[in-house]
Order: structure tokens, then sequence, then C-alpha cells
């Protein structure tokens, strides 16, 4: 430890002045090429932003990176475990991390950490003898390719079966949860505590900054509550509504609403029309706004079919679009498993843009009720052209579902290949914090502003999804603005 100390405090090496990201070298064993060169590309090129080569050494049992160019410092030696299991145990239960984890105290390696212990999903399988050999490298006992992988590719989806009615995977049958660190954008610290590391052993080294940031999203399921809609409808939607919040004041609101938008066809009076106030409180975060709308034709039993060729939604698309927002997709309630549906829908949105003057490119979105299988949805969403997604996040509760705040390119596990897609993770969903965790204002905040200490300390993107149609959303979105 003595050693490393010392080589914290060395002087950088002269080619460090002008060459402040130089290539790594990653030596590594010959299983799973494909997954473990995926997990480098995210941790060592995205997150920290190095460019590197791999040598893939059989028998190796740990991974080693150096760099090649810089005479000074020493090797770094990375646990690994995951990408050790043979083909039986893959995609097994075997092969997921065992509760309770450990906790590996980072200043044993790191002598500055000022992070706290980090939670080791994944030990190393073994570690390098201490001979002449090793005497100039450090080693983290940790796997952090593994966990990161592990994590990123929802892989437990694939071993634990169990569902909700939906066809959801459940926050409570996530290790994350199990382990009480879905709050904790985990993949991050990991790559933070590996650049930290490798300073350590090649003092000097810069790696990528990742600014911190909150952009919001929503999900158009109801454009509008009362605005041309049939008497029926409307007297359906407010009793549902006060079945939810029943109150006097409420009642008479939606009386009022219901008369001026439904009967008087004042689009601007309409209880769901809260898009200009969403779209100043993304402003006023700095982010464009995602706007996403279902094309679906036929009415389902859990969703709305709605015309986006409709004049006033023609005038929302311009309306959005003319203000710098974002338009994409709300795929249906059955698509997650189509791409050929997802395609149509895609088609859809595509055309009633461009009748409305708005060409959409690198379009994205999420889907309905955040149903999303591993990998089927992700694997629909590249086959059908769409560019990125935002669904990964758990429905009944808030954080990081793939340990990330950051976005990243999705992994077909059955494929065994990187997609054409990115995924951008859900961390904080509205209809979470009041239906399903049942909190108060003030607890709602509370709980935002935990994310968001979260995502600043390591450096990424809150995402959060607000429905139009939440009587709350323009709320929790000024919220959000004051963190
Ligand atoms: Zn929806």
């Amino acid at each position: 430890m003595t050693d490393k100390v010392a080589v914290l405090s060395a002087a950088p090496d002269p080619l460090l002045t002008s060459l402040k990201r130089p290539r790594a070298r990653v030596r590594l064993g010959t299983a799973w090429p494909n997954e473990q060169r995926y997990v480098l590309d995210v941790l060592l090129g995205e997150h920290l932003g190095l460019s590197y080569e791999i040598e893939a050494v059989p028998g190796l049992s740990w991974v080693e990176i150096d760099f090649p160019d810089i005479k000074t410092g020493c090797r770094l030696q990375v646990g690994a475990n995951l990408f050790l299991r043979p083909q039986a145990q893959w995609l097994s239960a075997s092969a997921t991390p065992v509760l309770p984890l450990e906790n590996l105290d980072c200043r044993a390696v790191v002598p500055d950490w000022e992070f706290g212990s980090i939670p080791v999903l994944f030990p190393p399988a073994s570690k390098p003898r201490v001979g002449s050999a090793e005497k100039d490298a450090l080693f983290l006992p940790v796997d952090i390719f593994g966990a990161a992988f592990f994590l990123l590719t929802r892989y437990e989806e694939l071993v634990v079966k169990g569902r909700d009615k939906h066809g959801r995977f459940c926050a409570r049958d996530s290790a994350g949860y199990r382990a009480g660190l879905l709050e904790r954008p985990l993949v991050d610290e990991y790559s933070r505590l590996l650049g930290r590391a490798l300073r350590v052993c090649v003092p000097g080294l810069e790696f990528r900054r990742h600014p911190a940031r909150i952009r919001l999203s929503h999900d158009i399921d109801h454009p509008y509550q009362f605005f041309h809609k049939s008497t029926g409808h409307m007297a359906y939607s407010a009793a549902k509504e006060l079945f939810r919040n029943p109150s006097l004041r409420r009642a008479w609101d939606l009386a009022r609403a219901g008369a001026c938008s439904g009967f008087g066809g004042d689009v601007l009076s309409d209880p769901f029309n809260s898009y200009a106030s969403l779209m100043n409180a993304g402003e006023a975060l700095g982010v464009a706004c995602e706007f996403y709308f279902m094309t679906v034709q036929r009415r389902g039993r859990y969703e709305e079919a709605y015309d986006l060729n409709k004049p006033e939604l023609q005038e929302l698309l311009r309306r959005i679009h003319g203000r710098g927002h974002v338009i994409g997709l709300h795929a249906s309630y059955d698509s997650f498993s189509s791409s050929q549906t997802l395609k149509k829908e895609l088609d859809f949105l595509l055309s009633s843009a461009r009748r409305a003057g708005v060409t959409l490119e690198a379009v994205g979105g999420r889907q309905h009720y955040l149903r999303w299988e591993n990998p089927t949805t992700w694997r629909s969403w590249e086959q059908a052209g769409l560019t990125y997604d935002t669904t990964v996040g758990f429905a009944e509760h808030v954080g990081f579902r793939c340990g990330t705040c950051r976005d990243f390119p999705a992994f077909d596990l059955l494929e065994s290949r990187k997609l054409d897609l990115r995924e951008r993770p859900l961390a904080l969903m509205d209809a979470t914090l009041k239906d399903y965790l049942k909190l108060g204002p003030e607890e709602m905040v509370n709980q935002m502003r935990n994310l968001w200490a979260a995502v600043k300390g390591v450096g990424g993107t809150l995402e959060v999804l607000i429905h139009n149609c939440n009587p709350q959303g323009p709320w929790l979105a000024r919220q959000l603005c004051s963190l």
C-alpha cells in the first residue's frame, strides 16, 4: 500500500502533459468476447473517455489495464468473476449476485476516495499471487466489468421468471432492490472507482467529465380530457378522477373545465392541457422536453386511441416543435414484443408530424405502462428503426433499474451483440410517487431531492416522466426546477 501511495504522489509522466488520455491496453480472459468488449466500450470508452486495445490471454482470471505509451506508474488488475463463468452457468441463478453483498472499503485501494464503501455484486474469483511480477501492479478486488454488465443488460430479468399482471419484471425481484441499492447509480460509481484506481497507477490521467442535468419526458396517454369528447366520455373521465382524488374543490374545477373545454370548445381550459407549463419547466432546466405520442388506431383495455391528424393535435405538434422540444413515440400496450406493430406506429407518427409540417429524425420514446421484455423490446425497437428508448425504469419504485443515470447502448443477451439503440434509463415516474409509493407532497420533494443528489454525485441525467394528464404534473415540474 505504501508503494501505491508513493506512486500517487509521484510527478506525472512527461508524456501525460501532452497526452492526457493515452491509449489503454486491456488484457483479459478469452470467454464472452462480445460481452466483455461491450462493457469495456461503456466503462472505458463512454464513461472514462479512453481508447483501448484488447489482448485476449487464455486462462487469465482477472483483467489487467496499462498504458504502453507511458513509461512510469504501474498496471491495474481488476477482479473478474461473471465472465469466467462457463456456458452452463450463463444466464442461470448461479451466475447472479449472492446476498448479502460484501462492501469494499475503497480507501484501501484509492487513498483519497471520498465516497465511502462500494457494494460488491461479484467478488473476484481469484486474486493475483503477490510475487515479483505483481510488484508493479495494483489490485482492485471487485469484478467491476461483470457487475456493470449484469446491471446494464438487465441480466437477472432473463433468470428470474416472476412478472406482474402487465407482464413486467418487478422491482422487488431485483438484486438492486433486495440489496437496498436501487437509488444508487452503481455502474457510474464503479466507473469512477475504476478511473480513480487507474490514476493511482498512472498519476495525471484525465477522464471524461459528465455534467448532471434533469430531463423531463411526457407520455401522452390522453391528450385532452374534455375537448371534443362525448358527454359520456367526459362524465366517465371526471368520475374516474374524482374516485381517485375525491374533493369538492376538484369536482367544481372539473365541472367548470368540462363546461369550457368540452361544451365550449376552449382547448386552453382543458385540465390535460399542461403542455405549456411542462415546456416552461424544461426551458427553466435548460433541456428540451420530450413528448411521446400514441398512434395506436384501436382503443384497448389499457389505452385510448386518438388521432394525431385532428386539427388540435396537429397544432399541438407544431407548438411543441416550434418551441424546440422533442416529439417521440409512446408505443402501445401490446407493441412491446412486435417490431412490425412498432414500425406501423412509428410510420403513423412520422406521417402525422409531416402533415403538421414537422420532420422528425432520430426518433425515440417509451412503451406504454413501461412494458419491457428482455431482450425482445430492445431488439424490436432497433428493428423498427427507433434511435433510443426510455422505458427501462420500474413502475412501482423509483431509482436506477440499470444501475446507471447515463444513457448507454442496449445489448441483446440472447444474440450476444450490441444493438443500434441507446437506452436512457428512467429514474422517476410521477405515478410511482403517488399511486405506488403513496407519498405526500413533502415526501415527493424529498424523494426527488435524493435522486438528484445521487445523479449530481456521479454526473448523469435524472430522467423524469411526468404525464400531461397528472393534475400534479406542473407542480412536480416546478419542484424539479427548484432542486
Ligand atoms: Zn402510457
